[in-house]
């Protein structure tokens, strides 16, 4: 029911599962019986809370702050802390409720939430951020703990923020432990983080060409977004011998038919934290398309001719038209690194068209199970190597491949990894619920 149109994204991501539940729901009476999809579509607790800090001209500032936890049914919840001024409580809750399914995905023990704040970081000094993120873990410390609730990064908060956050949680409880992942290598971080996101899409593409008989070598990909998903695509892309050609950001897209330069990508979005311009101007041959010449609605980056899409900006970034334009131009798969990036019309288009699509769900899960590997060298006080933690990543992503195309085909649609994820992180996690009896 879209009884709240400030929930758009939510109902969007509940709607695209709870359609893809309904041969699930109708061959096991039991999910009805217990009324899970009424139970699961309700967050356990959401936390909403003011954010006020002082900006370096001595001006009080105020955000909003959430915390969604959204189900603990297979575990403690998990999943990002997103700052950006696009976000809302319906952004918030879409991120926790898909992190549900990913989550169970994956075959660890994790449950789902999602939390973050309308603060925009950019343009803000170094001191700005460190003084928002105290802020926003004076309030955030009593609702969270290593076995009670992990958050993470994701759209706005990177290593710096985390490192903040962890450092007042510290402050504020006197205690050091594995309360946040994706922190530092040298103060309880895991390697391979940083990179999982990225890696992990791309070893899920390898996966569903492989089924097909094929591999990314001497594919050209379009990548959308140039953070920290985008840039550990590409460099793995590149890796597999594809050639990713594109990349995009808030001021528009770079088109660089030679192939990204990954040292001067990762210099201008890393290092120098400056719009993708930079690149161009440092670069010959690559184009900068703006945003402000996009045509109305679109996103430029689709145009470019390719084998392979790979969207790892920010969600509903690929619309039909989009997609239309990307099978026009030849495009055979789509792994999608970021959350909900392709509309639902997008997403029908690619289903009709039978190429190879990896939902995000499926897809961008590595992330979130390396977090859980981050918390399983904290807990047991041990750190593994960068070739340990990729190996594990590799395997589970191949996991969850597996699951999705096999619950596909058991459930008679076998190139529909949609329908295979969400049943399959679905059963899981109703199981659990139903063995749990009614709370
Ligand atoms: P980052 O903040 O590191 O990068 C996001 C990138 O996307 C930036 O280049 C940013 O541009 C661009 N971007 C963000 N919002 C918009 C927008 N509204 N319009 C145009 N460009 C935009 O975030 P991540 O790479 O961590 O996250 C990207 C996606 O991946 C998100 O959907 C996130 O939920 C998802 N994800 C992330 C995981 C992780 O481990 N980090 C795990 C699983 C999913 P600019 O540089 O100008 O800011």
């Amino acid at each position: 029911q879209h009884s709240s149109p400030a929930q758009r994204e939510f109902y969007q991501a509940c709607e695209e599962v709870l359609l893809s539940l309904q041969p699930l729901l109708d061959t096991d009476p039991k999910y009805r019986r217990h009324n899970i999809v009424s139970r699961i579509v309700e967050p356990e607790r959401q936390i909403m809370f003011r954010v006020a800090w002082v900006d370096d001209r001595g001006e009080v500032q105020v955000n909003k702050g959430y915390r969604i936890e959204f189900n603990s049914a297979i575990g403690p919840y998990k999943g990002g802390l997103r700052f950006h001024p696009s976000v809302n409580a319906g952004v918030i809750k879409f991120l926790g409720f898909e992190q549900i399914f990913k989550n169970s995905l994956t075959g660890l023990a994790i449950g789902g939430g999602k939390g973050g704040a309308n603060f925009d970081p950019k343009g803000k000094s170094d001191n700005e951020i460190m003084r928002f993120c105290q802020a926003f873990m004076s309030e955030l410390y009593r609702h969270i703990g290593p076995t009670i609730d992990v958050p993470a990064g994701d759209i706005g908060v990177g290593a710096r923020e985390i490192g903040y956050l962890f450092g007042q949680y510290k402050r504020l409880t006197g205690r050091y432990e594995g309360v946040l992942t994706g922190k530092g290598l040298n103060w309880g971080g895991s390697l391979a983080r940083k990179e999982a996101t990225g890696y992990g899409t791309v070893y899920f593409a390898g996966q569903m060409l492989a089924d097909a008989g094929q591999t990314l070598e001497g594919k050209t990909c379009v990548v959308s977004g140039a953070g920290n998903v985008a840039i550990y695509t590409i460099e793995k892309l590149q890796a597999c011998g594809a050639r990713p050609v594109t990349a995009s950001d808030s001021t528009g897209f770079i088109h660089d038919p030679a192939g990204i330069d990954l040292a001067l990508l990762k210099q201008v979005k890393e290092v120098e934290h400056a719009s993708l311009a930079r690149y161009a101007e440092q670069r010959g041959g690559v184009r900068f398309v703006p945003v402000s010449d996009y045509a109305p609605g679109r996103n430029a980056v689709w145009s470019v001719p390719c084998d392979a899409a790979f969207p790892c900006a920010t969600q509903n970034e690929l619309n039909g038209d989009d997609a239309t334009q990307l099978l026009n131009n030849g495009c055979k798969l789509v792994a999608e690194g970021a959350n909900m990036p392709s509309t639902q019309e997008a997403v029908s288009r690619f289903l009709d068209a039978g190429i190879l699509y990896g939902p995000g769900k499926a897809a961008n899960a590595g992330g979130v199970a390396t977090s859980q590997l981050e918390m399983s060298q904290n807990a047991s006080m041990q750190q593994w190597s960068f070739e340990q933690v990729d190996a594990r990543l590799h395997e589970i992503m191949t996991g969850i491949y597996r699951q999705a195309s096999e619950t596909a085909r058991e459930f008679g649609e076998p190139h529909n990894l949609v329908l295979g994820a969400n049943i399959a992180g679905f059963r899981k996690v109703a199981d659990a619920m139903i063995e749990q009896g009614v709370v």
